[in-house]
């Protein structure tokens, strides 16, 4: 068969709207300073927010746990695949996060899949704010439950839906913080109306973990929002902690349904032990080193005022995601690629990531940033804005 029904076709229409994803091959560690298609380039696109995927004590737990435990778990985790490394992480998870009890995914994705399924069916309503993560959506598309998006963080718009919930169980779903926006949901807010309208929340807080909060437990945290407040906390441990996998904490019963109920949870080989040993010492980390959440911030805040200074229009957001907004696909590409030829990488999010007309370059900060690669960063972006044709300019300053 030459082409089936068209996927060239299709494949040249994406190259042709600025739609084509295109990925870059990394032969180093995920560090700022890094080697990308061959060469030295200093990135600003990881999740690694406390810069722990290189922690010297994080990557010699893994590298003991391998040696004791092997490298793959072998198994579900219901087959035999839950080692004494998964437990004890979900009892560290649970604990962390101020939850009865905590239970392990393979990936996010997967927990959010599971975990939705789970709680949500036929015969019920799933609202969702319309920015929320992929995974989320698609957990809301695939569940079966009647599916409506609120607009984002707009609570007169959830609360209409909410009063539209008729019969069977009502589950709100909300980013803790966006990813592609870095603004926070109003989690007062939104548990208050969950609350009011009998209705459960769950809060998927991939990027507010380790980052947001004292403690660095998050938004949970950070809005002060106890287990019944906020019954269906999601957490993933590929970003802030530096490692691989994810976790649903609640009460006991949220938790044992997970474990008997989740497709994605049941179905699919548990996270290789080494990777729990590893995440556990992240933890006392992310619990301990308050200097990363401080270099952080005060990243962030340079940032937001240098690259305002040179023309840039920020996102409302004060968390390590900081996107500049460009508006249209093609100049978001020719940005990025005049960055990267200056030896900093920094990707450009397009559609259907983002809506359509607000591509975007994503750039977010690691603990493990230096003051001075800032500096290089603001120097580049500054070079760039300056070599903009007038009429790119504009549209940058029409995409505000
Ligand atoms: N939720 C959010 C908000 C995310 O940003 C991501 C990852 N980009 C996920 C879920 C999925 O997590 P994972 O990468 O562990 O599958």
């Amino acid at each position: 068969m030459a082409d089936f029904d068209g996927l060239n076709e299709s494949l040249t229409a994406r190259k042709s709207q600025h739609l084509y994803r295109t990925r870059r091959v990394l032969s180093s560690a995920q560090k700022p300073e890094q080697e990308v298609n061959g060469r030295q380039v200093l990135s600003f696109c990881s999740n690694d927010y406390l810069g722990l995927a290189n922690d010297p004590e994080v990557k010699s737990a893994f590298i003991s746990a391998t040696e004791e435990f092997g490298v793959g778990s072998g198994a579900s985790h219901l087959v035999n695949g839950h080692s004494e490394l998964h437990h004890q992480l979900e009892v560290a998870l649970a604990e962390f996060t101020g939850r009865d009890r905590a239970v392990l995914f393979s990936t996010g994705y997967m927990a959010n899949l599971g975990a939705i399924a789970a709680l949500v069916g036929k015969g019920d309503t799933i609202l969702q704010d319309r920015w929320n993560h992929a995974s989320l959506i698609d957990a809301g598309l695939s569940c079966g439950a009647r599916f409506k998006r609120y607009q984002h963080n707009d609570m007169s718009s959830l609360e209409q839906r909410l009063c539209g919930a008729k019969g069977g169980r009502t589950l709100i779903v909300t980013d803790g913080v966006f990813s592609m926006d870095g603004d926070l949901a109003p989690l007062d807010q939104v548990a208050n109306l969950a609350d009011q309208y009998n209705a459960c929340l769950m809060v998927d807080d991939a990027h507010g973990l380790g980052v947001l909060g004292t403690a660095g437990a998050g938004c949970a945290e950070h809005f002060q929002l106890n287990q019944q407040q906020l019954p269906v906390l999601m957490g993933t441990l590929g970003k802030a902690f530096g490692t691989f996998g994810a976790f649903i904490a609640g009460s006991e019963s949220m938790v044992e349904t997970m474990i008997q109920q989740a497709r994605t949870y049941i179905y699919t080989t548990a996270l290789p032990p080494a990777v729990a040993a590893a995440t556990l010492v992240s933890i006392e980390r992310i619990k301990q080193d308050q200097w990363r959440r401080d270099q952080l911030l005060r990243l962030t805040e340079r940032f937001r005022e240098g690259a305002s200074r040179i023309g840039f229009t920020l996102m409302p957001s004060h968390t390590p995601i900081q996107p500049i907004l460009v508006g249209s696909e093609r100049l978001a590409l020719d940005l990025s690629q005049a960055l990267e030829d200056r030896g900093l990488l920094i990707t450009a999010i397009r559609p259907p990531t983002v809506p359509k007309g607000t591509a975007r370059l994503r750039v977010t900060f690691s603990a493990a940033h230096s003051e001075l690669q800032l500096e290089r960063l603001l120097n580049g972006l500054s070079d760039v804005y300056q070599a903009l044709s007038d009429r790119d300019r504009d549209s940058l300053a029409r995409a505000a």
